[in-house]
């Protein structure tokens, strides 16, 4: 029988990211307690973190039995399958966006300012087919493509150089989400592996992590990688494209990584976008899985989409 379980959380961007792994440490205290005195106790009631408000949850006793399963099953069967940009990246600090990982290089001072001006076009154009909680995954497919291949082939212009990417991430914006510390930290003492699974640029991404000190060797990093010229100068990105909505067949690409995970059979997936969702389809051996959502661009859309009785972007998030 088929015993995988999912569940599906929505929290707004100002969740911090540390939030489930502290709720686990503290969820199997209160798990110890409860079969210590026999009370009963929901899980889901006693996590601080999942009573914020900013936390949304469809069905709290599905999400209570994955946790269980979750802490039942411990740091050995545990895995992390996540995204990056705006989910272990911040979507905004003190009211201001923060970069993702192609804005960094988009804004860096290497990029000259009608290259900088054609890219910001590209993104208000594409961005907005992103987050339109109208259009299908497969209406907006066909769009991230044009997207990444405008954008990338821009980007190659403006030759950028390989050893400048050190300094080009020091001087940008970008920050990780509060918590991420302990997150990282707790994660690599008990030894959990952690894919980061990112339609970004996979140098700037590892650049980001290096210098926040986080890069530790249980985090492996599947995202597009700069391809450069034998005088270390951009010339192209490596291998197939990564974009936001073809992230469900990461897992068949990368079989040997899931291959030696098999035991690994219950996963945290954490995401921002509708194609994170699926970034876990195709892992052999699931047993629980729970799918947090930060929902970054979601206030706006709830004001439109209350207005317009269609299927919309967060009902597909909330969904159980
Ligand atoms: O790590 P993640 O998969 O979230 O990275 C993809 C993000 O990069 C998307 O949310 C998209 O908005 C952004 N992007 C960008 N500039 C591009 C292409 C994608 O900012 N040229
Ligand atoms: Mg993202």
């Amino acid at each position: 029988m088929d015993r995988s379980a999912v569940a599906r959380v929505g929290a707004v961007a100002s969740a911090s990211v540390c939030a489930l792994v502290a709720g686990v440490v503290l969820a199997q205290y209160i798990f110890t307690l409860k079969r210590k005195t026999g009370r009963k106790t929901k899980i889901i009631e006693m996590m601080p973190e999942l009573q914020k408000n900013s936390v949304r949850i469809k069905n709290p006793a599905r999400v209570e039995e994955i946790l269980c399963g979750l802490i039942k099953g411990g740091a050995v069967k545990l895995q992390i399958i996540t995204d990056f940009d705006m989910t272990l990246s911040r979507f905004s600090y003190e009211g201001k966006r923060c970069p993702t990982c192609h804005n960094v290089i988009d804004n860096c001072k290497l990029v000259s300012d009608e290259c900088r001006r054609k890219l910001l076009q590209l993104k208000e154009k594409y961005y907005a087919i992103e987050i339109d909680p109208l259009l299908t995954v497969e209406e907006k497919f066909p769009h991230m493509e044009e997207w990444y291949t405008k954008s990338h082939s821009l980007l190659v212009e403006q030759a950028l150089p390989r050893d400048k990417l050190r300094e080009i991430v020091a001087e940008s914006d970008v920050m990780l989400k509060e918590g991420y510390e302990k997150f990282f930290d707790k994660l690599q003492q008990h030894n959990v592996p952690v894919f980061i699974f990112s339609a970004g640029i996979g140098d700037v991404l590892e650049e980001i992590i290096r210098q926040a000190g986080v890069y530790y060797p249980n985090v492996k990093v599947v995202s597009n990688f700069m391809d450069f010229d034998d005088s270390g100068v951009l010339k192209g990105f490596k291998g197939e494209l990564i974009h936001v909505f073809n992230k469900h067949d990461g897992a068949l690409k990368n079989t040997e990584y899931f291959r030696e995970l098999k035991d690994n059979s219950n996963i945290i997936l954490l995401g921002d976008s509708q194609g994170d969702l699926r970034m876990a389809d195709g892992v052999a051996n699931v047993e629980h899985i729970l799918k947090i959502g930060y929902l970054n661009d979601r206030p706006t859309f709830l004001h439109r989409c209350r207005k317009q009785p269609v299927k919309t972007f967060e009902q597909d998030r909330l969904k159980i």
